[in-house]
């Protein structure tokens, strides 16, 4: 019975628009200042490459279309910048992580893991699952509806939850799947509502009953559905959701059609509406980073801010989780002037970092998120300037800089430690956020 499924979900993908990327190259630049890091974006913005990951004191890691690798490649040695080819065909990454899902999918395994990737409806029906068992401590929240149609959900996991008093705890908000081509960022949100309801099991077990005790959770384990099963299906590196954006160059026929094509898709990481469309995005509705035509033009920002913006002065703790480079960002992304919780945020993220890398060994750097690549209209900026909330984070999950050819195709063997770690990760988190300072023992260190 498992061959036959796999055999069909290939004769699926044999007859299916699939990216084959066969060509690609992944290549790594060193840069040493902000004007080698300004000299890649004007690359991208000539639509010669596409960056990865960022950093603008130490490496760009960038993808590059077959046809402008030479062009790219002679660019680099011109200005100085050395580089090394990570994966020269990406087609054949992007095939081999394809088998390799094939073969584990829940389709044909008929079970939640954490050895694979699981397609959105699987998490849905996961989420839902464990409302319905943990029903005393969990709920499903539904937030909206994506563009093409899929419910955006949350759960909402607190102590007596059907009690009045469980919705006036102090609430803490964690998200994931803002950007599709990021698997284990949902990955890692399913793990640490596992490890809070106890399905998994943790040598932190006896915290998450304090946890639930003290607070409202709540996990939106993928706030872009259609992205991530358009990443699936189609485009692995697809970044954006799926609304229609625009017309290449706004080129518009005599019938008002694109008279080149039609675009689609908005970053819901610069959507937000603190700063929004400044720095760090594009006007042209066909790149990566365009933000939209006005903050909250989304269905999955606006699901967001929606559910949030009449809780904000219980909210006291948001995380949005992305891959990739092992970073803990901290406010602000816009702007290089440090924000009046500097200090603590400071506090917290060395805190962080160091129960991350007691698990596993693995180092994250913390950082204030405008030194890694300033941008405007992201959400935790949102979130800590438009709703308050002084304890407002961004992580970016493994992989690191160096260990894999491709970084977004995170192995599946690393989706169980890097979940780990990040669950220590957020206990020492919230241990640390000012609430929690301000009301253990009364005292604020
Ligand atoms: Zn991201």
């Amino acid at each position: 019975m498992r061959a036959v499924l796999i055999v069909v979900l290939y004769l699926i993908l044999a007859t299916s628009s699939y990216k084959t990327y066969d060509g690609y190259k992944m290549i790594k630049v060193t840069i040493g200042s902000e004007k080698d890091f300004l000299m890649i974006l004007d690359l991208e913005s000539k639509n010669l490459l596409t960056i990865f990951a960022e950093s603008r004191s130490g490496h760009v890691d960038v993808l590059i279309e077959p046809q402008h690798a030479a062009q790219c490649k002679e660019f680099f040695k011109s200005k100085g910048l050395s580089y090394e080819v990570m994966a020269d065909d990406v087609g054949v990454e992007v095939a081999k992580e394809k088998r390799r899902l094939l073969r584990k999918s829940s389709v044909a395994t008929g079970e939640f893991s954490y050895d694979t990737y699981h397609r959105y409806d699987v998490i849905s029906d996961r989420l839902a699952a464990l409302a319905a068992k943990h029903q005393t401590v969990a709920e499903i929240v539904d937030l909206g509806t994506s563009y093409e149609g899929r419910t955006i959900k949350a759960i909402r996991m607190t102590a007596n939850i059907s009690s009045d008093e469980s919705d006036d705890k102090p609430m803490v908000w964690l998200d994931g799947g803002s950007h599709a081509r990021e698997w284990v960022s949902p990955a890692t949100m399913m793990y640490i509502i596992d490890s809070i309801l106890g399905e998994q099991e943790t040598d932190k077990s006896d915290k998450m009953g304090e946890l639930l005790a003290k607070f409202q959770i709540v996990v939106a384990p993928c706030i872009n559905p259609d992205g991530y099963e358009f990443s699936y299906e189609e485009d692995r590196f697809w970044r954006k959701n799926r609304q229609p954006s625009g017309c290449k160059n706004n080129k518009l026929n005599w019938y008002g059609g694109c008279f080149s094509k039609l675009c689609y898709g908005v970053d819901n990481n610069r959507n937000w509406s603190v700063d929004w469309g400044r720095t760090g995005v594009s006007t042209d509705p066909c790149s990566e980073i365009f933000p939209g035509r006005a903050p909250f033009d989304q269905p999955n920002t606006k699901a967001v801010k929606d559910y949030l913006e009449p809780l904000k002065d219980k909210l006291k703790l948001f995380v949005t989780y992305h891959s990739y480079s092992e970073y803990f960002l901290t406010p602000l992304g816009y702007t290089e002037d440090l924000p009046a919780d500097h200090e603590h945020h400071t506090k917290v993220g060395e805190a962080v970092v160091r129960a991350i890398a007691a698990r596993h060994g693995v180092h994250y750097v913390p950082m204030r998120a405008a030194e890694m690549y300033p941008c405007s209209g992201d959400s935790a900026d949102w979130a800590y300037e438009g709703l308050g909330v002084g304890d407002s984070y961004t992580i970016e999950l493994r992989p690191d800089w160096d260990s894999w050819k491709v970084g977004f195709e995170l192995p599946e063997d690393q989706i169980r430690p890097t979940a780990e770690e990040n669950v220590d990760g957020l206990l020492a988190l919230i241990e640390n956020i000012k609430y929690s300072r301000e009301n253990n023992n009364g005292t604020e260190d």
